[in-house]
């Protein structure tokens, strides 16, 4: 039977959340093993980044960056610091007992003293025709109008959002700054919103709502030229013209292979159990990234987190008599609650 090999430090994911915590953890000698998955249908390794065509808001990248060539400079930046990768995916784990275990999709279980679960979320899609193909590349389609709208292909066009709760009102409102129009397509008669996002939307001289309406089509071919649009109510359908398409219906974070051993929030992300930190309800299991924020969503906040979490994740294996931290045993993480 073959040995089952313990490993230090486990990440499990390889998006900027899980290659930045790569990089830390290499750099501090933690010998880091990193499941950065494989490609399936709807995610490739890398992440949501994958499919992203430009990245203007990353630090550091005055003329922007494809998402593909930053998560490809991320990883190499990892492997060059000696970060150990597997391309596959971690399919259950069991946290019930130390060292913990994770079974990867082939290859035979692996224990871990700490552990880093960085495994981001995926957007939620319409899944009608076209809307994959033109999203993928670049073509007017996107789940993300904070990260996208500014780009030129946006620049004063009709763009259309679709969806009715914070998410959609956010990326609406934000649309507005780039936008000639945005009309906000709903598929039922009132907002889940709050009432503030909502009223927002509502009252924006640039925004327009069509209510009772699915959309069944995306229309175009290099690029988005419209969307075919079915009254939810008559069932009658009708072409709306437009230069953009935000899908903005929530997003699922990768939590399913936890198996419920993870706490998580009641949106179903992980649980981070103290303010500022990135320990999770298992102490020596540390969440960033996606998984665990579904607030900030940006590439430079889950790279911040993954930081943050290889730095917890060598204070515990030091406090655990494994090494040494450069985190004090008794600092105190910013106080966020004003007293
Ligand atoms: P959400 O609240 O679940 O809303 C998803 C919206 O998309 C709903 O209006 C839903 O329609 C619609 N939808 C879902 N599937 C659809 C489909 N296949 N076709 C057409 N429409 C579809 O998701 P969210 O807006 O991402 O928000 C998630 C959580 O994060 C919420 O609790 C929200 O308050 C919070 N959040 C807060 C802020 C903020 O405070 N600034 C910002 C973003 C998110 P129905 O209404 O008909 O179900």
């Amino acid at each position: 039977m073959a040995q089952i090999v313990r490993e230090k430090l486990v990440i499990i994911g390889s998006g900027p959340a899980a290659w930045t915590a790569a990089i830390y953890a290499a750099r501090a000698d933690l010998d880091p093993l990193v499941f950065e998955g494989e490609p399936s249908r709807t995610m490739l390794p890398g992440g949501q980044l994958m499919t992203t065509t430009e990245v203007e808001n990353y630090p550091g990248f005055p003329a922007g960056v494809t998402g593909p060539e930053l998560m490809d400079r991320f990883r190499e930046q990892a492997v060059h610091f000696g970060a150990r990768v597997v391309s596959e995916m971690v399919t259950s784990v069991d946290f019930g007992a130390h060292p913990f275990v994770l079974h990867p999709s082939y290859g035979e279980p692996v224990e871990a003293l700490a552990v880093i679960v960085a495994t981001g979320a995926n957007a939620k899609w319409l899944d009608v025709p076209n809307e994959e193909r033109l999203a993928q590349s670049g073509g007017g389609v996107s789940a993300c109008a904070v990260c996208d709208a500014a780009l030129p292909i946006y620049r004063d066009q009709v763009l259309a959002v679709v969806g009715g709760g914070d998410t959609a009102m956010e990326e609406a409102l934000y649309a507005t700054k780039f936008a000639r129009e945005v009309v906000v397509i709903h598929r039922r008669d009132e907002f889940r919103a709050s009432k503030v996002m909502a009223d927002r939307v509502l009252e924006h001289p640039k925004i327009r709502v069509l209510w009772n309406k699915q959309v069944t089509e995306v229309l175009g071919y290099d690029q988005i030229t419209g969307v075919r649009l079915q009254d939810t109510t008559t069932g009658e359908l009708d072409d709306l013209e437009v230069g953009g398409l935000f899908v903005a219906i929530g997003h699922s974070p990768n939590t399913l292979f936890l198996g419920g051993q993870l706490e998580l929030t009641p949106h179903g992300y992980i649980r981070t159990t103290e303010p500022w930190r990135t320990v999770t309800s298992v102490p020596g299991v540390f969440a960033a990234g996606d998984v665990m924020d579904d607030y900030y969503r940006q590439a430079i906040t889950a790279a911040g987190t993954g930081c943050m979490a290889a730095l917890e994740a060598e204070r515990w294996l030091a406090l655990q008599g494994l090494g040494e931290s450069p985190l004090q045993e008794d600092a105190e993480a910013p106080a966020t609650t004003g007293d």
